[in-house]
């Protein structure tokens, strides 16, 4: 390499990292379909009572039509005094959330990523049992060494997660995968994440996803999560 070729290399490099902590994330981010702003509640998949009796009606019914929704009036009130967002895809207000106003990016965060996180996660979820595939089961042995060493992993970060927040399996963008937590409403495309890239599965780890019907035993909750995963659309997210 001469001395030219080297300092085009560290050129490349230098401007590579000035895109990545600039963001977007380079990745196609766009998981969640749908909507602008101002941003809509979307329906879930399945009627409220369809995950018993691993999740209860009355628990999808507050958590979708309660807190859900309350995340997007909130995101919706906080863009109204930002014109100059409107136009951006929530995922692009996410992966950017330092670019905001102060005086906003709180709000954006906490309530952005609540309606992100939720539209993420109810389609991962679903009332008809499914066994992964042997080619998912495949790809995720070959990264956390068996199928049960991720049930592990994932649900152990889960379970010891301090607080409310969620349990993630997040594709990096260098195509390794990785299971991490966040708190609160944060996510993995998040600059504050500590594991950024494409969220793959999520896990709400916050008690009002759990805490009528199991109150204060989060690792039953996580046991019973585990029968309704949607493996197929993980599969697909995976791609
Ligand atoms: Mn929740």
């Amino acid at each position: 390499m001469n001395r030219r070729t080297f300092l085009a290399s560290v050129v490349a490099l230098l401007l590579g990292g000035w895109r990545w902590r600039s963001s977007p994330l380079s990745l196609d981010i766009y998981i969640v379909p749908g909507g602008g702003y101002p941003y809509e509640l979307p329906p879930l998949p399945y009627p409220y009572e369809a995950l018993e009796p691993y999740i209860d009606a009355q628990t999808m019914r507050v958590h979708h039509q309660g807190h859900h929704a309350t995340y997007v009036s909130n995101l919706n009130k906080a863009l109204a005094e930002l014109p100059a967002f409107q136009s951006l895809a929530l995922e692009e207000l996410l992966t950017q959330l330092d670019k905001l106003p102060s005086s906003h990016r709180t709000t954006v965060r906490n309530h952005g990523g609540g309606h992100w996180n939720h539209t993420f996660f109810w389609p991962l979820l679903t009332p008809k049992p499914q066994s992964p595939s042997s080619a998912l089961q495949k790809q995720i042995s070959a990264a956390f060494g068996s199928w049960d060493a991720f049930r592990g992993q994932l649900l152990d970060a889960a379970a010891r997660h301090f607080g409310s927040g969620w349990a993630w399996l997040v594709k990096t963008p260098s195509g390794q995968l990785q299971i991490t937590t966040t708190p609160n409403q944060d996510n993995p495309l998040m600059p504050y994440a500590e594991v950024r890239g494409k969220p793959i599965l999520g896990i709400d780890v916050w008690e009002h996803a759990y805490y009528l019907k199991y109150q204060n035993k989060r690792t039953e909750y996580l046991s019973a999560i585990w029968n309704i995963i949607n493996w197929e659309k993980v599969e697909a997210l995976l791609g």
